[in-house]
Parts: C-alpha cells; sequence; structure tokens
C-alpha cells in the first residue's frame, strides 16, 4: 500500500471516530482531517500489540542492570576517595570497568539473538528470564565478593 493510500484509509476510519484526542483530550467528533483542531495533533492509525514481558527483555534487563551495579560501585569506589582526599586506586575499579565493557558486549549481542532466543521452548524461556532477573544480585555479591577478598 501506498503512503496516500493509507491516508486515505485512516482518514476513512478517522471520519468514524467519536472520542478524545490521544494527545490533549480534546473530544473529537468524527474528524474530517487528520489533524486535531484543538491541540493540532496528527492522528496516526496503527496496530500494535500490548507490551509483554518476554524472557528475552528479562535477560536484557539483567545485562542492563548489572552495567548498572558496575556504575554505582566505580561511583563509590571514586566518591570515597576522593572524599578521603586519598589517591585514586585504580585496582579498586578495575574490575567494574572490565565488567561493564563485556556486559555491554553481551547486551550488544543479546539485542543480535533476538528473535533466536523469542523461538526457544517454554522451559528456556523461563530459566533465562530467571536468569535475567539473578544477574544483578549475582553481579553485585561477586564483585563485592572479590572486593573483599583482594583487599
Ligand atoms: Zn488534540
Amino acid at each position: 500500500m501506498e503512503q496516500t493510500e493509507l491516508d486515505t484509509a485512516a482518514l476513512i476510519i478517522l471520519k468514524q471516530y467519536d472520542g478524545p484526542c490521544p494527545h490533549c483530550g480534546f473530544h473529537l467528533s468524527h474528524p474530517q482531517s487528520n489533524k486535531c483542531s484543538e491541540c493540532g495533533a496528527i492522528l496516526v492509525l496503527s496496530l500494535s500489540k500490548p507490551f509483554r514481558c518476554t524472557s528475552w527483555l528479562l535477560f536484557a534487563f539483567g545485562f542492563i542492570a548489572s552495567i548498572g551495579v558496575c556504575v554505582d560501585q566505580v561511583g563509590l569506589f571514586v566518591a570515597a576517595r576522593i572524599i578521603n582526599g586519598s589517591p585514586f586506586i585504580w585496582g579498586w575499579i578495575l574490575p567494574e570497568v572490565i565488567l561493564a565493557i563485556v556486559l555491554f558486549v553481551g547486551l550488544c549481542w543479546w539485542w543480535k539473538v533476538r528473535s533466536w532466543a523469542l523461538g526457544l521452548s517454554p522451559t528456556w524461556k523461563w530459566v533465562i528470564g530467571g536468569v535475567g532477573l539473578a544477574m544483578p544480585f549475582f553481579w553485585f555479591v561477586a564483585l563485592f565478593t572479590g572486593f573483599y577478598i583482594t583487599f
């Protein structure tokens, strides 16, 4: 379908619409154009599916939250040294920096294998979702334990 055909089809459907503008809430009664007469917002028809929490999304959350754990740890270690006026110690933040880079690469890889991951069996999806939720806690404990053992 051409763009103009889509616009024409959308306009035919919009002319039957009787309800609030999704942007400003102004009551639109059978609008004659795809523009809200009150706020000027362009009305676009679309088919969309409701949000679904997938195992892929939970695992992606695991990567992102784990990167957040690393950034938080680095921030705390740097702030502690600055507040004390002590010299900066690379050994304290290097594990977090390296892990954050590895996790970012992992997130990029996870993004690329999205369609494969969404096609896995329900059992694997539960495993992946669970691992994704546990990932930030695992990395926090691993980083903290590593710091505690080495310093
Ligand atoms: Zn409006």
